[in-house]
């Protein structure tokens, strides 16, 4: 039994779109005309949060509830920001520091609980969700696995060192993922201190700050003297009200796994960022291929809580084993239901990953050129920055109107780990121009199906661009 994406969009009520980027995610290239088999399409309604009513084994039926929430259940919620930048330029200072200025753990004088992700309530009243795993690794890697659970990324430049490398990656992975930023230019205390410089710079790199007239939002701090902090929490605040994000509290809870360990006296625990819903004691879920019930919770605070909404991090207790982090939790009617969730999960994912065809970047996008103007994504590493500007410069060149090169990334020397996982989120090939990639990512590239394209001659390189850009528009362009 099959059917075609399409139809079980129209089935579920979600865009054709959003089950083709799902299907991406578990290494599947197809397009809505193309048709799943049924363990396949079963997998999407779970993971949309749908129910299956598996009437027999070949006759599956989905029942829809409704799962769209309606604009007048949405409830505003706290925005989720993580921090990135250049090593030592002060991540875990500023993470350290917010949470210093939380007026609830002030008052309580509490004992910090590191779960990966805590709140802080601002003098205003609202709640802030900050992951604290800094850096873009952690960032990008979730992405990765289909998680984006970012709402806002704060990008930290130390003032008396300037843009870095990690500063720029750190600008490319944010923009890949369409997530707004706001700069925080920390060690102002420090000697040398060159806030102007940092904002000039950034302009090489296509942000532009406000005080350059442009719309990204900076802000000058220092984590160690714990100045302009109020000022940071503000900006995020505006930020996250320009967004409006909202979510429904009232309903079966979705959420995602940010950490998750093998506990010695406790057992399998993960941290879980609800998404949707309310998480409470006594639920049954699935996350990613395990399943359980809640048995506790505990929050960033170590309290042990009952409830946990929107954008609210907390520690759950009661798992089958240890999900992978960026996994989806979904609450379901009965432990019935979550083991046979959970198994075809993991028996889906594993075929997924066995006969995985190389993720095609061709399909994807004639898939969704149905909603927007195609893009050809790419990352360029070479040998020198005069060759990385002539190669972006001669890829603009053959862009057309209907169809671009996007750099996500590009950069000087070899291909990197990082340089893969990036490409990886996005599935994008690496260009590499007179530079090769190194052995840690070689083994990443061949893991995650990332595609590197040697050149040593520009010529050969536009050719060959060229070249994959009219396959993907496809004959009738
Ligand atoms: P990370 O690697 O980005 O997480 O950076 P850290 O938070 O570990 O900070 C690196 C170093 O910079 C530490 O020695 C911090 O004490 C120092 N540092 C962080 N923030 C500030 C600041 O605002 N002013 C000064 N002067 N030093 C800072």
């Amino acid at each position: 039994e099959a059917i075609t994406v399409g139809e079980l969009a129209k089935r579920m009520d979600e865009k054709g779109a959003d089950l083709v980027k799902s299907l991406f995610k578990m290494g599947m290239a197809v397009t809505v005309n193309q048709t799943v088999d049924q363990d396949t399409a079963e997998l999407l309604v779970t993971e949309f949060g749908h129910n299956i009513q598996r009437v027999s084994e070949s006759d599956v039926e989905i029942g829809i509830e409704g799962d769209e929430d309606k604009d007048a259940d949405l409830k505003p919620r706290p925005p989720v920001v993580t921090i990135m930048g250049h090593v030592d330029h002060g991540k875990t200072s500023l993470l350290d520091a917010l949470r210093g200025t939380d007026v609830v753990a002030g008052e309580a004088g509490g004992i910090t609980q590191h779960i990966g992700a805590y709140q802080v309530k601002t003098k205003e009243g609202t709640e802030i969700t900050f992951l604290d795993t800094p850096g873009h690794e952690a960032f990008t890697a979730m992405r990765a696995r289909g998680a984006n659970v970012t709402d806002i990324v704060i990008i930290v430049v130390a003032a008396n060192d300037g843009i870095m490398p990690q500063t720029i990656e750190a600008i490319n992975h944010t923009k890949a993922a369409g997530v707004p930023m706001i700069i925080a230019i920390n060690k102002m205390d420090a000697e040398g201190a060159d806030a102007k410089n940092v904002r000039a710079r950034l302009l090489e790199h296509e942000v532009v700050v406000e005080e350059m007239s442009g719309d990204v939002q900076d802000v000058e701090v220092s984590a160690l003297k714990r100045t302009g902090l109020d000022e940071l929490m503000e900006k995020i605040t505006l930020q996250a009200e320009l967004l409006e994000l909202k979510a429904n509290p009232d309903r079966a809870a979705e959420g995602t796994v940010i950490e998750a360990k093998l506990d010695k006296g406790r057992g399998p625990v993960a941290t879980i960022l609800v998404s949707r819903g309310t998480l409470k004691t006594g639920d049954i879920f699935v996350v990613g291929a395990e399943s359980g019930k809640v048995r506790a919770m505990v929050n960033d605070k170590g309290e042990q809580v009952k409830e946990a909404g929107p954008s609210v991090p907390v520690e759950v207790l009661g798992l089958s084993g240890v999900p992978g982090a960026g996994d989806p939790l979904t609450v379901v009617p009965d432990e019935a239901r979550a083991r046979e969730v959970a198994e075809y999960r993991a028996d889906v994912l594993q075929r997924a990953r066995t006969t995985q065809t190389p993720t095609s970047v061709e399909n994807m996008f004639s898939a969704m050129a149905e909603e927007q103007a195609i893009e050809f994504p790419v990352v360029i590493k070479a040998d020198t920055q005069g060759s990385v500007e002539a190669i972006i410069g001669s890829l603009e060149n053959i862009s057309t109107d209907d169809i671009r090169v996007r750099v996500l990334h590009s950069g000087v020397g070899g291909i990197t780990e990082s340089d893969v996982t990036l490409a990886s989120a996005s599935k994008v090939p690496i260009i590499g121009f007179h530079v090769r990639a190194n052995a840690k990512a070689r083994e990443v590239a061949q893991r995650d199906n990332v595609k590197f394209k040697y050149f040593d001659v520009i010529y050969d390189l536009i050719d060959e661009i060229r070249g994959e850009m009219a396959g993907e528009l496809g004959p009738e362009k």
